[in-house]
């Protein structure tokens, strides 16, 4: 961290406040420039909030040069990481395929959709148990009926599966029952969920929030990283734009930025980002060109009888088109199927 002093800073000022980060436990250099002192601040920085520094006197500005993310950062993890879930390597050359509806309605549903899938190519059920609605009205899910319906397809199809998480309480019961726990994306600032989430091994699939920078979506990949569990998988589900045409609007400029700051994988959910199910395949084919590791993506095998989110559910068929097209064209960005 940079800090810049007014030109008028008092040498009590400067002395005061270098005496102040000294006992924080940093190291400080001291620049003395043409017109003002600048100081550089070394040391353990994640911990200072550089807002803090502007309120004390002589300062003049204050400059991170580091960003406050570390377990989730490529510069101390320059290589990949490549997450293991129930089998399937989720980050490595190979494209991860999550596929599944929206939530889990009844066995006959999750089974005949996780057949279908997977005959065309998906290696992971996703399927929501415990559905955050904006209406406390809608359809909240199965909760641990749905679970158990997810175990009966994982036991039939052998997928490993994903679904969502909404309290900490259930954490020890998904991490039990589940190989891929979903944080959505209006819990990704939850912190109390990302540390006690933080407490186990399980791949944790961490949504973007709906206004969440890329720097913030770090930050909770961090919490969940700092209390222990390094294996994160990041997704970009759309964020909240002036656009209304769309559901949300996809930043597919966000899996760049995210690959060149993290290590960590990220996967593209063109679904919620369009709410459109005409628009889902073109744009998971952009993902793919983006650089995205893989797609979570909602297929329904009824679409019209989707108790939530079917406008924007693939139907088995057209998700089976839709990998077609993504193995045609994952050789060009040195992927595969
Ligand atoms: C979901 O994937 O079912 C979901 C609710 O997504 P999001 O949290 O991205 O809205
Ligand atoms: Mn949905």
């Amino acid at each position: 961290m940079i800090i810049i002093m007014k030109p008028q800073a008092t040498e009590e000022q400067i002395g005061s406040l270098c005496q102040s980060l000294q006992g924080a436990g940093m190291q400080v250099q001291r620049n003395a420039g043409v017109d003002c002192t600048v100081l550089g601040v070394l040391g353990d920085v994640a911990r200072l909030d550089p807002h803090d520094f502007l309120i004390q006197p002589g300062v003049e500005r204050v400059m991170p040069v580091s960003e406050p993310f570390k377990k989730a950062n490529r510069k101390f993890h320059p290589t990949d990481s490549v997450i293991d879930c129930g089998g399937v390597k989720v980050g490595a050359r190979k494209l991860a395929l999550f596929a599944g509806p929206c939530s889990v309605e009844n066995y006959d549903q999750i089974t005949d959709t996780a057949l279908k899938v997977r005959a065309s190519g998906a290696n992971i059920l996703r399927g929501g148990a415990y559905k955050p609605r904006t209406s406390p009205y809608a359809f909240q899910g199965l909760k641990l009926e749905g679970l158990a319906l997810l175990e009966q397809a994982k036991a039939i199809t052998g997928m490993p599966i994903c679904t969502e998480i909404m309290s900490p309480k259930l954490v020890e019961e998904f991490d039990r029952r589940v190989d891929v726990i979903q944080v959505g994306a209006r819990n990704m600032q939850n912190f109390d969920l990302l540390t006690e989430l933080g407490q186990t091994r399980k791949p944790i699939l961490l949504k973007r929030g709906l206004s969440a920078t890329v720097n913030e979506w770090l930050m909770s990949a961090e919490y969940i990283m700092a209390a222990g569990n390094p294996n994160v998988i990041l997704c970009e589900r759309g964020i909240r734009t002036f656009e209304t045409y769309t559901r949300n609007t996809l930043d597919l400029s966000a899996v760049q930025a995210v690959k060149r700051l993290s290590h960590l994988p990220v996967i593209v959910d063109p679904s919620h980002a369009t709410g459109l199910n005409w628009m889902v395949e073109r744009m998971s084919l952009a993902a793919i060109a983006a650089g995205a590791d893989g797609l979570i993506i909602e297929v329904h095998n009824n679409p019209p009888c989707a108790l939530c989110d079917g406008a924007q559910s693939l139907t088995p068929p057209q998700f089976a088109q839709l990998v077609g097209k993504i193995a045609a064209m994952a050789p060009i960005v040195e992927r595969t199927l």
